[in-house]
């Protein structure tokens, strides 16, 4: 079976908005640092397997993440289609921005922490003074039209800390919304979440202004919780997900922590429900599998597995 049964399932939105982040936090994460050629052929096969959001580099310091140390190289040889607003770049900081305005980019990504020990040792400074590091960075990309969205990590649980109370959580999140923030997207970075809990944060940022059409939800499968998180979203109004095409990247200041949620889980899911996605699950997972050729290891996603075996 090379398609799942479409049967319509009530309460889910009729379409996702998929942001893939495979190139980025994908292959961020895995130890193998990839050849920038090989990047740009991933982002273009992505492109046409029909995922319309590409999240492609980052623009932190190669010494912070030498995977990503090819930023422009990479920009560069994807032209004018690289840089437009459904192609955010991760930048943390001024220079990160000055990097990424250069060369065109119309959509960033900052990424700040719910916890006080993740935003030390991912940023390098106190969960208070990621607001400064942040606020110049959001407000210049603002001003010049750019598209802006915020990642919180460690929304669900922290390795260090254990249990993050919800009010943290949406106490960061109305920080990063009010300086100016187009999107926010919740991230689980060791993939602890639960269904109940996805419903419980969603709520209270609701009640505090924040939408779910202004939220995305970014889960990692270290529990097996992600795509059962995910439908949770969907089912209290969330329209975007993000996703890693073949279920690539961790994180490596978060050793327990295992791959995003594979898009082609995910899409087999929503199509299933009767969701559009506008993607072509054949094409993605042939992707996925030359990646995981590239990369010399398997694709942890169940769906590439399954539609390879
Ligand atoms: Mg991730």
């Amino acid at each position: 079976m090379r398609a799942p049964q479409v049967e319509t399932a009530s309460g889910l939105p009729a379409e996702v908005t998929i942001y893939e982040v495979g190139p980025r936090d994908g292959l961020q994460n895995e130890k193998t640092v990839v050849p920038a050629a090989t990047k740009v052929e991933f982002i273009e096969r992505l492109d046409a397997a029909g995922l319309a959001t590409i999240e492609t580099t980052s623009f932190v310091p190669a010494a912070w993440v030498p995977q990503m140390g090819d930023a422009e190289q990479v920009l560069g040889a994807l032209g004018a289609a690289g840089v437009s607003r459904r192609r955010p770049v991760l930048v943390p900081n001024a220079r990160g921005l000055d990097r990424a305005e250069q060369l065109g980019v119309q959509a960033i990504a900052i990424f700040g922490s719910a916890t006080e020990t993740f935003a030390q040792k991912n940023l390098n400074r106190s969960m208070v003074d990621q607001y400064a590091m942040f606020e110049p960075v959001v407000t210049r990309a603002q001003e010049a039209g750019r598209w802006v969205r915020a990642y919180v990590s460690m929304c669900f649980g922290d390795p260090w800390e254990g249990p993050v109370p919800i009010g943290q959580v949406v106490d960061v999140a109305e920080r990063l919304m009010g300086l100016g923030c187009d999107q926010l997207s919740l991230g689980d970075t060791i993939g602890v979440g639960t269904t109940g809990h996805v419903h419980r944060l969603l709520e209270a940022l609701a009640a505090r202004g924040i939408a779910a059409d202004r939220v995305a939800v970014h889960f990692h499968d270290t529990y097996g919780q992600a795509l059962a998180n995910t439908m949770a979203a969907l089912r209290d109004g969330v329209t975007v997900v993000d996703a890693a095409a073949g279920g690539l990247g961790g994180c490596p200041y978060a050793k327990s922590a295992t791959g995003n949620l594979a898009t082609e889980d995910l899409v087999w899911a929503l199509h299933g429900a009767g969701v559009r996605t506008g993607v072509d699950l054949e094409a993605l997972v042939e992707t996925s599998a030359w990646m995981a050729q590239q990369l010399g290891r398997p694709s942890p996603s169940n769906v590439v597995r399954a539609l390879t075996s």
